[in-house]
C-alpha cells in the first residue's frame, strides 16, 4: 500500500469533471483517503512547484495554478504513485495516450487538468504540503 498525492487543477473544476476524474480512481480499486477544495495563493502555489522555478513556464504555471480552486487529494493504493501516473497520462495532452485522464480531458500542456507525484519522496512532500503545513487535517 502506498499513497500518491493528486490534483484537479482549477481547469478541472471549472469543467465540471471533478467527479468523472474521481471516479477514475475508485473504479480502479483505489481509496481516497483525505480530500479539499482551496484557492491557493501564488506564494502558496510558487512553494508547491519550487522544483520548477526559474524554468520559462514557470510564472504561467503559477498563474494557473491560482486562477480558481483546485482539489488536492490523497490516492491510497497498491503501486498508487506509478498508477496514477499512468491514468493521467503525459504531461502534453497531445502525446497523452488515449483513454487518459490528460488524453481525455486536457486542453494543453499549460492547462492539463491534473497532478500527480512522480515519486515517494515527492508523494511525501506534496501530501504533507497540503494536509499538514496548510493546515488542511
Ligand atoms: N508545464 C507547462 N509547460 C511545460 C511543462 C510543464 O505549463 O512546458 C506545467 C504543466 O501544468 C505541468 C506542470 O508544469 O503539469 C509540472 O510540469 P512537470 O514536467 O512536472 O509535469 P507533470 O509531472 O505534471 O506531468
Ligand atoms: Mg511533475
Amino acid at each position: 500500500m502506498e499513497k500518491t498525492l493528486s490534483i484537479i487543477k482549477p481547469d478541472g473544476v471549472k469543467k465540471k469533471i471533478i467527479g468523472s476524474i474521481l471516479s477514475r480512481f475508485e473504479i480502479s480499486g483505489f481509496e481516497i483517503v483525505n480530500i479539499k477544495l482551496i484557492k491557493l495563493t501564488k506564494d502558496q502555489a510558487s512553494s508547491f512547484y519550487e522544483m520548477h522555478k526559474g524554468k520559462p513556464f514557470f510564472e504561467n504555471l503559477v498563474d494557473f495554478m491560482t486562477s480558481g480552486p483546485c482539489i488536492p487529494f490523497v490516492v491510497e493504493g497498491v503501486d498508487s504513485i506509478k498508477s496514477v501516473r499512468e491514468m493521467m497520462g503525459s504531461t502534453n495532452p497531445d502525446e497523452a495516450a488515449s483513454g487518459t485522464i490528460r488524453s481525455d480531458f486536457a486542453d494543453s500542456i499549460d492547462s492539463n487538468i491534473i497532478h500527480g507525484s512522480d515519486s515517494k519522496e515527492s508523494a511525501d512532500r506534496e501530501i504533507a504540503f497540503f494536509f499538514e503545513y496548510l493546515g488542511l487535517k
